[in-house]
């Protein structure tokens, strides 16, 4: 059984949509090379859509493994040349998944730091 407890629905029109835990989300198939990508179900809305949804991951063809080690490389500080040659990508590569991972902790940035108590 596959834990589905970090998934939420991403369908603005479901009642469900951005909650975790509910038990509404289930694996319906699998695609991508290998098929190693989970294709989630919600039962509440009917609709499908990638476990990668939502994440600087959406859509790249990179391995998580290839993707994580990129993101890796530029947190301790390498350009992006060295992130090319020792995660064996193309520099577009690099860029395209830094910019999208930077947008992503932006939103969560924003997001979390919105909510945050006021100091006094
Ligand atoms: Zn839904």
């Amino acid at each position: 059984m596959d834990d589905l407890s970090r998934f939420c629905c991403h369908n603005f029109n479901c009642p469900d949509c951005g909650q975790r835990g509910l038990e509404n989300l289930t694996v319906c198939g699998h695609f991508g090379k290998d098929n190693r990508i989970r294709l989630l179900y919600c039962r509440t809305c009917k609709a499908r859509f990638s476990e990668r949804k939502g994440t600087p991951l959406f859509n790249t063809k990179l391995s998580d493994e290839k993707s994580l080690s990129l993101l890796d490389h530029l947190r301790e500080g390498c350009g992006v040349r060295q992130t090319r040659r020792l995660v064996g990508v193309h520099r577009d590569t690099v860029t395209r998944l830094a910019r999208l991972a930077g947008d992503h902790a932006k939103t969560l940035h924003d997001e979390r730091v919105a909510f945050s108590p006021s100091h006094r």
